[in-house]
């Protein structure tokens, strides 16, 4: 009970028994896999910090309900200042791991039910809301890290749940019990799925009447009976399985799909069934504090790409090149642009019923579009800057053969004084940043598509307060 460090993390993860499978095999090893195991690490370092003096201010505060100090990853916010060291958290971990931690979606989770639970139970009169907050005391008492289980893989596009020819496309309920329910669906993209204790799921989308089976909320351990995951493959997971040229050494991002093959769900783990007018508000105020949560760490993941863009220019002997200057400088305030639109969106949240804070959803969303675009731009300016072995580096094992090892090193020599080993390193690092797919392709993806936040951006924003500034200037009476 209480915090847990990295290594109790890591063992608890090691007790668990969940079914998955990567490379059309099964792991029965999940902890010691090493394409798992760097992704582990990358949430065991949310854990980490907690312990380090210059990070546990920021990660380390009570929690008002268990009146114990709990890492902010199972905090709901409950102040304007929780919403802002969210941010904060998310970018100093962007920093530390340079890819995606992963224990964000859990928190993204916690927060949309401590809102939307209390206001299903006051309209239908549920008991949604105690179930969560005992889940949530369950989270906070033992250290936990959630799963967001939100993206079903929805088959046909153009059609809603209930119309689709397979009626399994979107999770839902196939058994009603007295002790609870089954569930039985697909869930896609599962990032870090097997790093969490629990899995989260929420609707994917508004629910219409008739949809009932689908509007479905609940939490159950990643390692419950009929859950299976199945590792997806990211453009450089060989690299760690290989045990060389990974780039970020410690560090990556994996995303299972996650299969409920008929699992059991107790009653007390429910926090939503079908109640469908409650599924929009619930993907909405989980996305728009998943797109607040991907700026803090995307920052923080442009810092490292700034300081890996700085040192090869170093060592390549480019450093008083001005152009490069200015691609730096270009860098810079996108990270900061990002980062201040994410903490803007904290600044103007505001309390809800449940006495928890939301973020301002315009400000949430506005940020996600710019890290849609402008991470890729990040990424260019940084290959623009370190040069084109980004793409085609010779492997550390040809640098450790006799007959060409010596020639690599020579002809891949930068400034005098810089080991080319340091070179051939930041290199690699490169590469990682801008082309590990399960990341980068979650700038775009990841917290729903960009059309997702422009639509957000419309409903939410308030059009005719602008309709009517621009006629109070024109001196048109309205
Ligand atoms: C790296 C990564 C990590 C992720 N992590 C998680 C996670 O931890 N948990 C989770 O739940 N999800 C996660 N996601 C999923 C993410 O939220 C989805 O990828 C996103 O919502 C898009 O859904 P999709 O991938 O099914 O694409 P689609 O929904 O198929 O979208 C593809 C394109 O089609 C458009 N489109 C789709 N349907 C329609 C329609 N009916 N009408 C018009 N246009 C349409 C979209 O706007 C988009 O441009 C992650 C995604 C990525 C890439």
């Amino acid at each position: 009970m209480g915090l847990k460090t990295r290594q109790e993390y890591i063992e608890s993860l090691r007790r668990m028994k969940p079914t998955a499978y990567m490379f059309g095999e099964r792991i029965t090893n999940v902890v010691d896999n090493p394409r798992l195991r760097a992704g582990i690490e990358a949430t065991a370092a949310t854990y980490e910090i907690a312990q380090l003096d210059e990070f546990r201010n920021l990660t380390v505060t009570r929690s008002p309900l268990i009146h114990e100090e709990v890492n902010r990853f199972t905090l709901p916010p409950s102040s304007i200042e929780d919403l802002v060291a969210r941010v904060k958290l998310n970018r100093k971990l962007g920093q530390r791991v340079g890819t995606c931690h992963q224990r964000c979606t859990g928190l993204d989770c916690l927060s949309a039910l401590s809102i939307v639970t209390y206001d299903i139970d006051q309209k239908c009169d549920t008991k949604y809301h105690q179930h969560f907050i005992e889940f949530l005391k369950y989270m906070q008492k033992n250290d936990l890290t959630g799963n967001a289980a939100v993206t079903d893989v929805k088959g046909d596009r153009s059609l809603g749940p209930r119309e689709q020819p397979d009626k399994d496309m979107y999770l839902r309920v196939v058994e009603r019990r007295e002790d609870g329910i089954v569930v039985r669906g697909a869930k896609a993209h599962q990032t870090g799925s097997l790093s969490a204790h629990e899995i989260i799921v929420l609707p994917t989308r508004a629910m219409r009447k008739g949809d009932e089976d689908y509007a479905v909320s609940f939490a159950v351990p990643a390692d419950s009976p009929g859950l299976i995951h199945i590792v997806g493959r990211s453009s450089l997971d060989q690299r760690e399985l290989d045990g060389c040229d990974m780039g970020n050494i410690r560090y990556s991002k994996y995303c299972p799909t996650l299969i409920f093959n008929d699992v059991f769900i107790p009653r007390e783990r429910i926090f939503m069934c079908g109640e469908v007018e409650f599924a929009g508000e619930m993907v909405v105020r989980f996305s728009s504090y998943h797109r607040q949560s991907h700026g803090g760490c995307k920052s923080g993941k442009i810092d490292c790409m700034i300081g890996t863009a700085l040192t090869m220019m170093d060592y390549n002997g480019t450093s008083q090149a001005s152009h490069l200057k200015q691609k730096v400088i270009d860098m810079v305030h996108r990270a900061e642009t990002l980062y201040g639109c994410c903490l803007a969106a904290s600044y103007e949240g505001r309390k809800e019923p449940s006495g928890n804070y939301f973020i301002d959803t315009t400000l949430a969303n506005a940020s996600k579009i710019h890290e849609g675009k402008e991470m890729a731009e990040a990424i260019r300016l940084m290959v623009d800057i370190c040069g084109g072995f980004v793409s085609d580096l010779p492997s550390d094992r040809d640098l450790e053969n006799p007959e060409i090892g010596p020639l690599i090193k020579k002809y891949l020599k930068g400034v005098q004084d810089v080991p080319v080993e340091n070179r051939i390193k930041m290199f690699r690092l490169a590469e990682k940043l801008a082309m590990e797919s399960a990341d980068t392709i979650s700038d775009i993806h990841g917290g729903g598509s960009p059309e997702a936040h422009r639509v957000t951006i419309l409903r939410e924003t308030d059009l005719e307060a602008k309709k009517k500034a621009a006629k109070r200037l024109a001196g048109i009476e309205t």
